[in-house]
């Protein structure tokens, strides 16, 4: 007897139809899983013959090949526990065999024959719809399948449910619908006093997308600052919510079948493993730059993360997408995350702190400053100093500006600035490079002229220059200003890197 059911593999985010095939013969008895699995597929012989059993089924006395095709497509994960078992049962006869045809399945069996959540439903329903297939689900995540409109889904909560209903006993009724509920108020910016030109900075580089690394003490406010920012980014579109939700996932994060639907702020710990950051390890998963996809990923302490990590961070930065090495393959993420980078000033944290003193200095600033390389910093457009502020300081500052009246400002830019991408590779200002650049930026004579000066007497490399008028670009558009002016650079110059002092 031959059966066939369908699933799907995972490249990243993307989704391949996967057949299988259930093939039992006279012969020794055996069962055999073929088709490049790996060894959590393997696990599943016994997870399918305890579920059989929990039902009174036993395995024929047969010998029985579970084929998974195509074959050169890698298979991880312990989805395929479902669509194996109905592929058995229908190949022992007791459902029709063309009953499961028409949908894709996805589950991980439970010893009682249960079937058990697994990652991926959200990108998996998706392309089931594709597919023109209906999509079988495990029962808590009906939820999350119905996100993708399709018409056609079941979400048994265990084997028998679903096995009656493929013989017509007992029809499983649609999964109910899950509401996203009001997502919890974004931090605001009105809970930090002070910090006014930290502050601007982060409006900036939410306008332009640039990247940015704020230099302080600890207990400047730094993380405060960082967390604050997805409150000014602009609401994420549909086409956004579903990307960020797919991959969050795929990664099996998300919280009782509710999309995403505000910018991520991801805040890894500097221990973190380079695959926890960039995505993979022993089974593939999208790694924190992912998840900080649509969003910010903050970095609090950038020198102390891994060098590793920091290297593998580079080319994420530069093209907005990972790819992370398996034992025959590469799969893709995707990651254009904003970077915040936070730091002290060295590595005591006491370098110009008043009333404390840095007794290693200059050597324990040099140091801490050199475990971050060039490269890396020349993908970071803003530095910004973030003080100490003292609570006397503080006494005078009047009401800080509401998150909201900043992102309107934001929008406004924009909008403003909307025109100017149209047709090109780049689509914020920290994108545009080069050529593209030259042609966006539309400096005056003026502010062309006191960059070309500081460039010459700070001898800014090419690179530094470039950031220079992305970021004046960016001051322009919030300004809503067609060209580029002397007040703009001016302002852009006040967030350059900092030349490294020589002793
Ligand atoms: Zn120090």
């Amino acid at each position: 007897m031959l059966a066939c059911t369908h699933s799907v593999a995972f490249n990243g985010i993307d989704v391949l139809k996967i057949s299988i095939e259930v093939q039992i013969s006279s012969g020794l008895p055996s069962f055999a899983i073929v088709g490049l699995a790996d060894k959590a597929i393997a696990e599943s012989r016994e997870r399918v013959r305890a579920a059989l059993h929990s039902m009174g089924l036993a395995l024929p006395a047969a010998h029985i090949t579970v084929n998974l095709a195509p074959a050169d497509v890698v298979k991880e994960g312990t989805h395929y526990d479902l669509p194996i078992v109905m592929a058995l049962i229908a190949a022992m006869g007791i459902v029709p065999a063309e009953a499961p045809l028409g949908f894709m399945m996805m589950g991980e069996l439970s010893l009682d024959g249960s079937i058990r959540p697994v990652s991926g439903i959200l990108p998996a329903s998706v392309a089931s719809v594709r597919n023109d297939m209906g999509f079988v689900c495990p029962a808590e995540q009906g939820g999350e399948a119905l996100w993708s409109g399709n018409g056609t889904i079941l979400a048994p909560r265990n084997v028998l449910e679903l096995l009656n209903h493929f013989k017509g006993k007992q029809m499983l009724p649609p999964p109910v619908p899950v509401k996203n509920e009001a997502a919890i108020p974004l931090l605001d910016l009105q809970d930090i006093k002070g910090q006014e030109s930290a502050k601007r900075a982060l409006e900036i580089a939410v306008v332009g997308g640039h990247n940015i690394l704020m230099v302080g003490p600890p207990g400047s406010g730094k993380s405060m600052l960082a967390s604050r920012m997805p409150s000014l980014m602009p609401p994420l579109s549909s086409a956004d919510i579903l990307e960020i939700s797919k991959i969050h996932s795929v990664a099996g994060l998300l919280k009782e079948s509710q999309l995403i639907t505000t910018p991520p702020f991801r805040s890894p710990h500097h221990s973190a493993s380079t695959p926890a950051m960039v995505g993979g390890g022993l089974r593939a998963k999208p790694g924190e730059i992912s998840l900080s996809h649509g969003g910010i990923l903050f970095m609090d302490e950038l020198p102390e993360f891994a060098r590793q990590t920091l290297e593998a961070l580079r080319q994420p930065l530069e093209t907005g997408v990972v790819s992370v090495a398996r034992a025959n393959s590469h799969i893709t993420y995707p990651a254009r995350f904003q970077l915040v980078a936070a730091m002290n000033p060295c590595k005591c944290g006491y370098l110009g702190v008043p009333g404390h003193e840095c007794t290693r200095a200059p050597k324990c600033a040099e140091e801490y400053q050199s475990k971050i390389s060039g490269p890396l910093l020349d993908r970071i457009d803003l530095h910004v100093d973030v003080p100490m502020v003292s609570p006397w300081d503080l006494g005078h500052v009047r009401g800080a500006e509401s998150s909201a009246v900043v992102r309107a400002r934001v929008r406004n830019a924009l909008a403003f600035s909307a025109d100017r991408f149209k047709g090109r590779t780049a689509q914020k200002n920290a994108q545009a490079d080069g050529v593209e650049l030259e042609e966006m930026a539309r400096l005056t004579d003026e502010a062309k002229n006191i960059l070309i000066d500081v460039a010459q007497e700070l001898m800014l490399s090419g690179r530094g220059y470039h950031r220079m008028i992305r970021v004046a670009r960016s001051i322009a558009d919030l300004d809503m200003s067609e060209a580029v002016r002397k007040n703009h650079m001016i302002e852009a110059l006040t967030y350059r890197k900092p030349v490294r002092k020589r002793t």
